[in-house]
């Protein structure tokens, strides 16, 4: 099976247990609890490959493959049962969808499509006038950050208000050839921001989520979402109770800085959403009179308006 194959990049960290945890399948697990597509998302594919679930952006799924699969993935129902993607009907579909203002190109993983491809892909979106903001999301910069050359980052940077989202769970992922491939992203201008997947056993420790966003931060990247782990198959042993993760959130915000702290965010199932969540710091209100618990856990009263 091919997600048992490491390229040369990961075989040479496969042997670290961040690493060997994320990707090293027990093969049974895969047939075990969860659900297909645990989020939904089948119901809102418009055309081959684009879903339609949130006003004003949309998703492309453009492959189905990755560099390596995660265990924890949402969307392992791809790997078997995808149906393709069309970049005809994608471009028509989004022709007459004035008020779609984003896309976001994903997958798999969208760097195993060529240069060329992704060019095609970014050069027929950027030439839609409602199309504003293209986002890609890869794990390429920490599965196989060599694959991204110069001449990528000379392709990317072509088109219109490009941003790239990436998937990074913990510390060890922060490797040379990592920041290399950052290095030249960051310097030709296209901003970054990070999506991390909270993962029992790997990283549901406020600790190592500290020394990841300071260290992501560092190199240019925003901390943008922490994921809850979806209820895909074979997911269940890594995913972290709410309380578990909110108790983490309040050992972070206010100990590190606005810029490191990424939202909290999960999929509701049944089509339900992406949902955000804090941890409540309203004890009590009564009228406009609050009682609100700072970072550090003391009480204050404060007298709204
Ligand atoms: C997460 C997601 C998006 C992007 O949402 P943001 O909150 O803007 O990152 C768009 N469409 C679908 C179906 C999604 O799951
Ligand atoms: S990189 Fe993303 S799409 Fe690919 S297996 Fe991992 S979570 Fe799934």
């Amino acid at each position: 099976m091919e997600f048992v194959k490491f390229n040369t990049y990961l075989t040479g960290l496969i042997h670290k247990n961040s690493f060997k945890k994320q990707f090293v399948f027990n093969l049974t697990e895969l047939v075990r609890s969860g659900v297909q597509d645990p989020l939904d998302e089948e119901k809102h594919i418009k055309t081959k490959g684009l879903i339609h679930r949130y006003p004003d952006r949309v998703v492309l799924t453009v492959t189905n493959r990755c560099f390596a699969y995660c265990r924890f993935c949402f969307r392992k129902n791809n790997w078997k049962n995808f149906s393709g993607f069309e970049l005809d009907g994608a471009i028509n579909y989004l022709k007459n969808k004035k008020h779609v203002r984003e896309v976001l190109i994903s997958g798999g993983d969208p760097f195993t499509l060529s240069d060329k491809q992704i060019d095609d892909i970014l050069f027929q979106l950027s030439n839609l006038n409602n199309i504003e903001v293209i986002r890609i999301g890869t794990r390429v910069f920490t599965s196989n950050p060599k694959r991204i050359k110069k001449e990528t980052v000379d392709i990317l940077k072509k088109h219109k208000s490009l941003w790239l989202a990436i998937h990074i769970n913990h510390p060890d992922e922060i490797t040379k050839e990592f920041k290399k491939a950052v290095d030249l992203i960051a310097n030709s201008g296209i901003p970054i921001v990070s999506q991390t997947v909270l993962l029992k056993g790997i990283n549901d420790d406020h600790r190592i989520l500290k020394k990841l966003f300071y260290t992501l931060v560092k190199l240019r990247i925003k901390p943008y979402y922490l994921f809850g782990c979806d209820q895909a198959l074979g997911n269940e042993k890594f995913r972290v109770p709410i309380e578990k993760s909110l108790d983490i959130m309040r050992k972070l915000r206010g100990n590190i800085s606005g810029l490191c702290m990424p939202s909290y965010a999960f999929d509701l199932p049944n089509g339900g959403g992406k949902i955000i969540l804090e941890p409540q710091n309203i004890l009590e209100r009564k009228k406009n009179i609050y009682r609100i618990k700072n970072f550090e856990g003391k009480e204050f009263v404060y007298n709204d308006i």
